[in-house]
Order: C-alpha cells, then structure tokens, then sequence
C-alpha cells in the first residue's frame, strides 16, 4: 500500500466514526474531539504525515475506550499546570502512538518502523519537555 493510498484509508476509518480530516501547511497535528476534526500538517513528509494521521486516530480510538486508559478522569479534575494533568497526558500521547501502531496492523497499513520510532520518540520529547516545564 502506498502512503496515498494508506492515508485514503485513515480518513475513510476517521469518517465512519464522524471525523475529517484536514490537511493544510499551518496544520497543528492534532485532533478536535467536539469538532470532529483532525488536523495534519502538510510541510512534513508524506510518510510522517501517514504516522501523524495514524497517532490522531489513536487519540480517537482512546475517546472511545475510556476503560483501558482513564486520562480524562484525571485531566477533567485538574489544571493544565498540575503535574497529575501534565504525566496524563503525556500517558495518552504514548497511549495514543501505541494505538496508531496496532491500527496500522489491523488496516494493513505497512510501517518502516525505524521512521515510525524517530517520529515517535520526536513527538514525544516535545510532550515530555512541555511536562517538565513549569513555565509552559
Ligand atoms: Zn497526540
């Protein structure tokens, strides 16, 4: 499967749950879940852009399946600038990829896993930096 074509396939798997996904050169990477959007960056690689979209699918695979991970428990109780706030979410960003991965093998969708573990580790050094910054 091509990245297009594996792309294709997320925003079908992302409309059937009632999510688009938008694409754009100041897109933030991220996932709206009252907007039902998905927003991806397009300045990056077609293939970073591929395991981005598959990580924002995680974020909505957790939206659904509060029982497994219970970040909202904690993050809907306390400030952006607790700690407890901060480690959840950096549990559902890890969370999150880990989904994205597992989706990925059930849609078929082939990963060079060395780029899928920089992307990885890159997304989640910033994540970690702005939970250990008390002045983010
Ligand atoms: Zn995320």
């Amino acid at each position: 499967m091509t990245h297009e074509n594996a792309i294709c396939t997320l925003e079908c798997w992302a409309y059937a749950r009632g999510y688009c996904v938008h694409f754009a050169h100041d897109g933030d990477d991220s996932v709206d879940e009252i907007a039902k959007i998905i927003s991806i960056n397009t300045t990056r690689s077609l293939e970073t852009q591929l395991y981005t979209l598959l990580h924002e699918c995680g974020h909505i695979l957790i939206y659904g399946s509060d029982k497994v991970v219970n970040v909202k428990e904690v993050t809907d109780h306390y400030g952006e600038k607790s700690n407890i706030y901060r480690v959840f979410r950096v549990i559902e960003e890890v969370e999150a990829w880990k989904r994205g991965l597992s989706l990925a093998d059930r849609l078929g969708i082939g990963i060079d896993k060395k780029k899928w573990n920089r992307d990885v580790a890159r997304a989640l050094k910033q994540y970690m930096k702005w939970c250990l910054d008390p002045n983010f």
